[in-house]
Order: structure tokens, then C-alpha cells, then sequence
């Protein structure tokens, strides 16, 4: 189903039903049809490159028909640890950085839900509203092997397959035991929103870890000190 270059099969995904015998062989000629919808969620303060590069690559590779990069309305593990940029801020950042990249959108329903955001609550909200599409939990692997912090995660495995991307630092992240998951890789970018964070405090350039029209937005936005000169 996935091309084994770069897709690693954790465990079992569940297979579509009623598939009896061979396609017509024309159909090998056709392109892949895109199923499933990808949420990457995150804080994104800021986007970069590495969250791109992440929700491209599997899309590519699982064939995705949407990636949904999902941002946080309040990120409950990091509020109270360091100053957060506003959820419209972020999500006007991450607007911005999706534009003209095919298949990827930027989600504010965790923003219009309000409060602490779960994923528990986006899964099983898009489960109903969107309940013939599979769904793709996509995380890095610092996430992947924080999993069992996150609210309510044995929950998670009910309504998605976790995808997990190798991320600089935290390779070889295994799902809990017993999770339908599959590991896709992707170029390693060592970076960080934390670390973008830094570099603009300390006077150096984002590019080209951050995009232009994300850039234009910090800058309008007057975000992390950076303002219109
Ligand atoms: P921060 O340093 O503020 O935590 P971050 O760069 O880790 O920011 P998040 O918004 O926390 O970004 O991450 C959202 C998701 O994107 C997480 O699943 C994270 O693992 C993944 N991710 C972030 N950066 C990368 C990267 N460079 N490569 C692969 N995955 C990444
Ligand atoms: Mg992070």
C-alpha cells in the first residue's frame, strides 16, 4: 500500500474491505488515489521548515489527501513554562506558511473549540464529522515518546493511525505497544521553533528555516520583538 523506500509499517494498519481480486491492470498506470486525512498539531510558535517538511513528506508517501496542520489553542503542556504567542497569531502564521504547498491547510478548529486544547477532542470531533476518512496522527519523535502524557492517550489509538517522523536528537521513537502505527522518513532538519525563538533574540536571520510570508506575518504582527522596519 505504501512504498517501502521510506514507510515503515509499526503495526498492522487496518486494510480496506471489500477488495476481492486484482485491479484491471490499467489501473496500475493511473495515479495513486489520495485517502486519509494527516493532523499534524503543534503550537508552532514559530512554523519552520521541519513542521513542512514533515506534513509534506507524509503525505507524499501515504498518499494523504490533506494534511491538516493543526494549531493549538492552548497548549496545555507549555502554557505557564514561557510566554505563548496569540492562537491567531500562530494560526496566521501557519496561514501563511501553507500557501501554494499542495494539500496542506492550516486548521483553526482548536482555536474556534476555545480553551485547553486536546487532541482527544480534535480526533473525535473529525471522527464524526468526517467519518468515512481514516485518520493520520502524525507526530515527531519527541512527541512520539511523550505520548503517554498527552490527555486521555490510550483513547487516541481508537480513532487513528500514528505516524511518527524521525526528529533530530530522538530517533527510533516506538509507538505505546499494541498502536496501528507507521514511521515515514524524512530529511532530518535540526530545528526548532524554541530555536528560531533564540536566533531571533540574539539577532539572527530566521531565513531560511522560516519562509518569507511567515516572516512578513512576524514582522506585521510584530511578533517575537521583530517589527516593520
Ligand atoms: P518548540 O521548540 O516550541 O516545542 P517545535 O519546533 O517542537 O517547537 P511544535 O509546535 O512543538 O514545534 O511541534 C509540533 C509537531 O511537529 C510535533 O509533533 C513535533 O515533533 C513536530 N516537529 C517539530 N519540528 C520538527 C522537525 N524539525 N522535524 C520533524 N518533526 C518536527
Ligand atoms: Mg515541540
Amino acid at each position: 500500500m505504501f512504498p517501502q523506500s521510506c514507510v515503515t509499517c509499526v503495526t498492522a494498519l487496518r486494510r480496506p474491505t471489500g477488495i476481492s481480486s486484482l485491479p484491471d491492470r490499467t489501473l496500475f498506470r493511473m495515479p495513486p488515489v489520495r485517502r486519509g486525512l494527516g493532523i499534524l498539531g503543534g503550537t508552532f510558535d514559530p512554523p519552520h521548515i521541519g513542521h513542512i517538511a514533515a506534513a509534506v513528506e507524509v503525505r507524499s508517501a501515504l498518499h494523504l489527501e490533506r494534511v491538516l496542520l493543526m494549531v493549538a489553542n492552548d497548549p496545555w503542556q507549555k502554557t505557564g513554562t514561557r510566554p505563548l504567542s496569540e492562537a491567531s497569531d500562530r494560526f496566521a502564521m501557519v496561514n501563511a506558511a501553507v500557501q501554494g504547498i499542495e494539500g496542506l491547510e492550516a486548521s483553526s478548529l482548536e482555536i474556534d473549540r476555545g480553551g485547553v486544547t486536546y487532541s482527544i477532542d480534535t480526533l473525535q470531533f473529525l471522527r464524526v464529522s468526517a467519518p468515512d476518512q481514516q485518520l493520520f496522527l502524525i507526530v515527531g519523535s519527541d512527541a512520539a515518546t511523550n505520548l503517554h502524557t498527552w490527555h486521555r492517550f490510550e483513547e487516541l489509538q481508537d480513532l487513528a493511525t500514528l505516524v511518527i517522523v524521525d526528529r533530530d536528537g530522538e530517533i527510533d521513537a516506538e509507538p505505546p505497544s499494541g498502536w496501528s502505527a507507521v514511521k515515514v522518513s524524512i530529511p532530518r532538519l535540526d530545528i526548532s521553533s524554541s530555536e528560531l525563538r533564540d536566533r531571533v533574540r540574539s539577532g539572527r536571520p530566521l531565513e531560511p528555516f522560516v519562509g518569507g510570508p511567515v516572516i512578513n506575518e512576524i514582522r506585521s504582527r510584530g511578533l517575537y520583538g521583530l517589527a516593520d522596519s
